[in-house]
């Protein structure tokens, strides 16, 4: 927590058009700031070159801009690699990242691999290999994971506060040997958005329920990298008539197709304020 001005951010992927569930996240952490006369910031998390595309960028800026919010400050991940790998390389370091040379196949097949909330929970093959193991396959494409396990043992219990559930008492071992660093990109989404909240002074985390374990893997980093613990806002989240929360992968209407069909945003963001979109499903 912070005795300076509110500073929040939204921060989204361009690996899509965004939606109903994006434009209440978004206005839930604009009119936080606002109303505290803090800074609100737009973070386009663009570290997967394979799925980031610049169009999906513009239309985040159009979408936002579109609904009447402004934003005090714009940064692209990718330009911040650098930053990334400092981190990583203070983890390795302190002997707490490991490669790990599995396919998404191998770890799938795994018969002791359950599913945490934020991925399936890593059976640990990589875990223990040798130096000489390592050496052998580094030629090999890996992602860089954290010893959850041994990061937990110099962190001890660890515990954030979340504006709306209260205090969490972290429980980061449920979500495994989460990747930091990734096989096609060098920074994974945990690893990124940590250090980027740090950097940017974010002092509340706004965004959606589905993220709330994540931030049990963010407060260990936190805790290891020396960096300061924002308050979180894990809000509901916008579901359709079926109760599924809006994916764009299950067709869920995007912005620009609101836009399209002459809604006015402005007047959309207003009813989100109001409290009156609470479901809304296509069809
Ligand atoms: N980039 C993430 C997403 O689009 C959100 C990150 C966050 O708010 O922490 O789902």
């Amino acid at each position: 927590m912070s005795d300076g001005p509110v500073v929040t951010r939204f921060a989204p992927s361009p690996t899509g058009r965004l939606h109903l569930g994006h434009a209440v996240s978004a206005i839930r952490a604009h009119d936080y700031a606002r109303e505290r006369g803090g800074r609100f910031l737009l973070r386009i998390e663009d570290i997967d070159g394979t799925r980031s595309r610049p169009e999906f960028v513009a239309g985040i800026l159009e979408d936002l801009a579109w609904l009447g919010l402004r934003w005090d400050s714009l940064v692209f991940q990718s330009e911040r690699l650098a930053t990334y790998d400092v981190a990583l390389e203070t983890l390795k370091a302190l002997g707490l990242v490991y490669p790990c040379f599995c396919t998404r196949a191998e770890i799938a097949a795994s018969a002791s691999a359950p599913q945490g909330d934020v991925g399936p929970v890593y059976p640990g093959m990589c875990r223990h290999l040798s130096a000489d193991e390592v050496a052998a396959r580094a030629h090999l494409a890996h992602c860089w994971r954290l010893d959850m396990a041994k990061a937990v043992a110099i962190t001890g219990v660890l515990a954030w506060h979340d504006a709306i559930a209260g205090t969490v008492v972290a429980d980061p071992l449920a979500q495994g040997d989460v990747v930091l660093a990734r096989k096609d990109a060098p920074a994974s989404y945990h690893l990124a958005v940590t250090l980027d909240d740090a950097a940017q002074g974010v002092t509340d985390v706004v965004r959606g329920v589905d993220l709330f374990a994540a931030t049990d893997v963010h407060r260990v980093l936190q805790a290891l990298l020396g960096l300061p613990v924002p308050t979180y806002h894990h809000h509901p989240l916008v579901v359709d008539a079926a109760g599924r929360r809006l994916a764009k992968r299950d067709g869920a209407l995007s912005l620009a197709e609101m836009r399209a069909a002459g809604e006015d945003g402005v007047a959309l963001a207003a009813r989100v304020r109001g409290g009156v979109i609470a479901a809304v499903s296509r069809c």
